[in-house]
């Protein structure tokens, strides 16, 4: 089913790409498909935040665990003129119960807010392909389509830029309105902070969240085999101890390799690293405790539950000072004996263990709001990969998201810098705003269209 793309520059080039998380192997797949020699070096295993742990005899996905704007997937496999092999299953309940100081709410609803929560949907929805579209498309004001993406956010943005300020604007009740702020955090950041799209995300996602049947690890999968059909040279266990940008060479371990163009899928600070650079510290987005918990029997719990933060104020104040919170975000999954627990903490890398007072805390409270007090103790086995696991795969203090950029600098309006120098591009999480799948797939597209159109590598 591969189709041939047009090519602006028929010569195959040398491509190496660092780092094999999902960024690095979706932009290898395109450049390969474009025509070009890609080699991608990993230092570990494939997948980086996605990948497969082993806990009690049962197999789980680690890292991301909702499938969202599965329309941006779609584009990315229109591109490389795949067919869909992920089976994409919607997730029973959407985003899940909303515990909230003010109530719980699922999202989305089948109760009394109904009525508020289809004024917001009317108001929002609409923007749904012009999201994908801002996702998907160089942020050139020459480009049409990206204006009139923008043009339409725009108008339902208005002047409220932030998260918190566009739904304090909307004036839903206090409920609605705490659960919606919750989504701030999958830009890794309070409410107050994150860009007023975020407060958008529920309407934009509730009914299209997903995953794959073959649970998340299947996406790693499917992009390996992309990648390999397309003869991409695949090199885990490969880490870069150096990079020259300038001339487009890459140092290992005993070998240096030349290629005619590079792109950097890790963290910039790490890219800086490699090259003898430093780049000034910036305030981080939030890190992770990810709790990964195997039970004898069924979990008794609804797919998705998120316990929010009592107040978001005190919850900003803690991961501005680098201090763990009073009460934390809980994301929880449960599917048959399998339960996931997901608590943000502040991006310093930090260990945090099962042990720790905060940690059993904030289980306790989770647990206790969920109705299933001493759930984790009752866990046949329990691992954590917290901050200091996502530290080693290679973002300062393990944030999800990489550096905090303030919102008149995040989100889809501001120009990311896709190419460092002549030789050297970038793309990924900490690049593309927002950096979950939907923004890693998209900046792939947008970072391998770029490198065709600028031809000259
Ligand atoms: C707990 C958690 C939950 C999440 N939930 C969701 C979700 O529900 N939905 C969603 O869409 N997103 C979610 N995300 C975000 C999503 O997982 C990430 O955005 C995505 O996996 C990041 O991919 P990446 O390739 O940019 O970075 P990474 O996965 O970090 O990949 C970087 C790779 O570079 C490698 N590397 C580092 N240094 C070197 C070197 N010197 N040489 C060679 N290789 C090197 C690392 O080993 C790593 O494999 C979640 C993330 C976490 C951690």
């Amino acid at each position: 089913m591969r189709r041939e793309t047009g090519r602006s520059f028929s010569a195959s080039h040398s491509i190496g790409i660092l780092g094999g998380g999902l960024a690095g192997l979706s932009l290898a797949a395109l450049l390969a498909e474009a025509g070009h020699a890609v080699t991608l070096y990993e230092s570990g295993e494939l997948g980086g935040k996605l990948g497969r742990l082993e806990v009690g005899g049962l197999t789980f996905s680690t890292g991301p665990s909702l499938f969202t704007f599965p329309g941006v997937w779609r584009r990315y496999l229109a591109v490389l003129g795949e067919a869909d092999g992920l089976d994409l299953q919607l997730l029973p309940g959407g985003l899940g119960l909303h515990h909230t100081p003010f109530g719980t709410v699922p999202l989305p609803p089948g109760h009394p807010l109904s009525g508020e929560w289809d004024r917001y949907v009317a108001l929002v929805r609409p923007l749904r392909l012009h999201i994908e579209t801002l996702l998907t498309t160089p942020p050139r004001l020459s480009d049409p389509a990206f204006l009139k993406a923008s043009a339409a956010l725009g108008r339902v943005l208005g002047s409220h830029l932030t998260a918190e300020r566009w739904t304090d604007a909307q004036r839903f009740s206090p409920l609605l309105a705490h659960a919606l702020k919750t989504h701030a955090l999958n830009a890794g950041l309070s409410p107050h902070d994150a860009p007023a799209l975020y407060a958008l995300l529920p309407a934009l996602i509730a009914d299209e969240v997903s995953r794959p049947a073959g649970g998340m690890a299947a996406l790693l999968d499917e992009l390996i085999r992309l990648c390999q059909v397309r003869g991409v040279r695949l090199r885990p266990h490969t880490p870069v101890t150096g990079l020259e940008g300038s001339r487009a060479t890459v140092q290992l371990r005993g070998e240096t390799v030349p290629h005619d163009l590079i792109v950097s899928a890790l963290d910039p600070a790490r890219r800086a690293g490699l090259s003898g650079k430093t780049i000034k510290p910036q305030a981080r987005t939030v890190s992770g405790m990810a709790i990964y918990a195997a039970f004898a029997d069924a979990v008794p719990l609804p797919a998705t539950s998120i316990v929010a933060p009592t107040s978001f104020a005190t919850f900003r104040q803690a991961m501005r000072a680098n201090a763990l919170p009073p009460d934390t975000l809980a994301l929880v999954h449960a599917e048959g004996r399998r339960l996931a627990l997901l608590l943000t903490v502040p991006a310093t890398g930090q260990r945090q263990s099962l042990t720790d007072v905060w940690v059993r805390g904030q289980v306790a409270r989770a647990e206790a709001v969920l109705g299933v007090p001493g759930l984790l103790d009752s866990a046949l086995a329990v691992h954590a990969l917290g901050p200091e696991y996502y530290t080693a795969l290679g973002t300062p203090g393990g944030s999800i998201y990489g550096a905090a950029n303030p919102f008149w600098r995040a989100g889809p309006f501001h120009p990311q810098p896709y190419r460092v120098s002549k030789r050297l591009w970038q793309v990924g999480t900490a690049v593309h705003p927002g950096g979950g799948i939907p923004a890693i797939l998209g900046g792939a597209l947008i970072v391998a269209r770029l490198i065709q159109q600028k031809g000259d590598c």
